[in-house]
C-alpha cells in the first residue's frame, strides 16, 4: 500500500499513520521529499481497507498496489487452472468446451429432446435450471428435484455432463448425486453465505458474474469458493447491466482476455443471457471464443417460440448446429479446437 501525504500535513500525523499501518504488520519505508512525505507499506497483512487511510487526518491518497485477492490471482497458478470431469472433458486446456440447452427443464419430453440436439451438434455439456431465479415471484420457478433427475436421466442417455443452478444452501446436498456441476447465477455471486459453503463440497463450480459486478467483486467472490477449499472452479461472463436497453444486458468482451489475465481460473461466455436477443448470440459466442473463452454456455430449447424462460435468447437447435461448426473453425485461429 502506498500512502501519500499532504504537503502540509504534520509529524504527528504522519506518525500515527504509520503508527497504524504497523499495528496493521505493514513494513513501512518512508520517503520525506521537499513537498510531500510518501509511506510505502510493504507486507501481507491478512485484511485491511485502503479506504480507512485515505480518510486519516494528513493523508493525500492511499492506494492498494497489491490484489485483495490471493487465491484467485494468477500469480498462484501461473500454469492455469484445468477442471476435470467425466468423460475426459477439461475445461481450461486447449480445448473449448460447450455447454447448451434450455433455460429450464420444462417437462421429460422437452429436455430429452433438448439433450438429444445438444449432443448431436457435438456439445459436452446440457444445461437446464431445475431451480429458478426469477426476476418475477409469479414467474415458472422450475421443476425442482424432478427436474434433477429428468437432468440426469437424460445426460446419461445422451452421454452428456449436467449443469445446473444452486440457488441456496439447502439444495446443495439434494444435487449432488444428479449434477456434474453447479452453477451460481448472476443474482447469487454475492450470496456469501453459499459461496462459503460450495467452497467446502469436491463437485466443480461454475460462477457467473453478477449483473453490476466489478472484475475485482467477480474475482473476491471466487476467493470465497477458493478459499474453502474447492478449486475446481470456473468463471463465466454474462453480460452487465449498463444504461443500453437494446440487448437485455451489454456482453462485457472485455472481461474474457481481463480475467485471463488476472486468474487462473477458466473463464467462459454466455452470450444467451449477455444479448437477451437469439439473432446476436452466435456473434458474441464467436467473439466470446476470439477473446480466449474457455467454453460457451448457451441457452438452446426445442421450441424456443413455447419455452417457459428465456425463449426469446434461446436458439433453435439448427442454429446451434450452425454456431458449433463456425466455433470450430474460429478455434483454430487463437491456438484452439473443439471437441
Ligand atoms: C440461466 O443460466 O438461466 C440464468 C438464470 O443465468 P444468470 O444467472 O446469468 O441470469
Ligand atoms: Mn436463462
Amino acid at each position: 500500500m502506498i500512502v501519500a501525504m499532504q504537503g502540509e500535513a504534520t509529524e504527528d500525523q504522519i506518525n500515527d499513520v504509520i503508527e497504524r499501518m504497523v499495528e496493521l504488520g505493514f513494513n513501512v519505508h518512508r520517503t520525506t521529499g521537499a513537498t510531500q512525505t510518501i509511506l510505502a507499506g510493504v507486507g501481507t497483512p491478512g485484511h485491511f481497507e485502503v479506504t480507512e487511510f485515505g480518510v486519516l487526518a494528513g493523508v493525500h491518497e492511499a492506494y492498494r498496489i497489491s490484489s485483495p485477492y490471493k487465491l484467485a490471482g494468477r500469480s498462484f497458478r501461473p500454469e492455469g487452472t484445468q477442471v476435470k470431469f467425466a468423460n475426459g472433458v477439461v475445461v481450461g486446456g486447449e480445448q473449448i468446451v460447450m455447454m447448451a440447452g434450455p433455460c429450464s427443464v420444462e417437462s421429460r419430453e422437452q429436455i430429452l429432446t433438448s439433450a438429444k440436439q445438444v449432443a448431436a451438434a457435438g456439445c459436452q455439456f446440457l444445461r437446464g435450471g431445475a431451480f429458478k431465479p426469477r426476476s418475477s415471484p409469479y414467474s415458472f420457478q422450475g421443476m425442482g428435484l424432478e427436474g434433477l433427475k429428468l437432468l440426469r436421466e437424460v445426460s446419461n442417455e445422451t452421454g452428456l455432463l449436467v449443469i445446473t443452478e444452486v440457488m441456496e444452501i439447502s439444495q446443495i446436498e439434494l444435487m449432488l448425486p444428479y449434477i456434474d456441476c453447479f452453477q451460481v447465477g448472476a443474482r447469487n455471486m454475492q450470496n456469501f453465505n453459499l459461496l462459503r459453503e460450495l467452497g467446502h463440497v469436491r463437485k466443480p463450480v461454475l460462477m457467473k458474474r453478477g449483473i453490476s459486478a466489478t472484475i475485482e467483486e467477480v474475482l473476491l467472490s471466487a476467493e470465497y469458493i477458493l478459499s474453502g477449499g474447492n478449486y475446481e472452479l470456473m468463471l463465466c461472463e454474462r453480460g452487465i447491466r449498463t444504461f443500453e436497453t437494446y440487448t437485455r444486458n451489454t456482453m462485457d468482451i472485455s472481461a474474457i482476455p481481463v480475467l485471463k489475465k488476472l486468474t487462473h481460473l477458466p473463464v467462459l461466455g454466455d452470450p444467451s443471457h449477455g444479448v437477451g436477443k437469439r439473432e446476436f448470440v452466435a456473434p458474441m459466442a464467436l467473439a466470446s471464443v476470439a477473446a480466449g473463452a474457455d467454453g460457451l454456455l448457451v441457452e438452446m430449447h426445442p421450441n424456443p417460440d413455447k419455452a417457459m424462460s428465456d425463449g426469446a435468447q434461446s436458439l433453435y437447435p439448427e442454429q446451434l448446429e450452425k454456431l458449433m461448426s463456425q466455433v470450430r473453425q474460429i478455434a483454430p485461429i487463437v491456438g484452439r479446437s473443439v471437441a
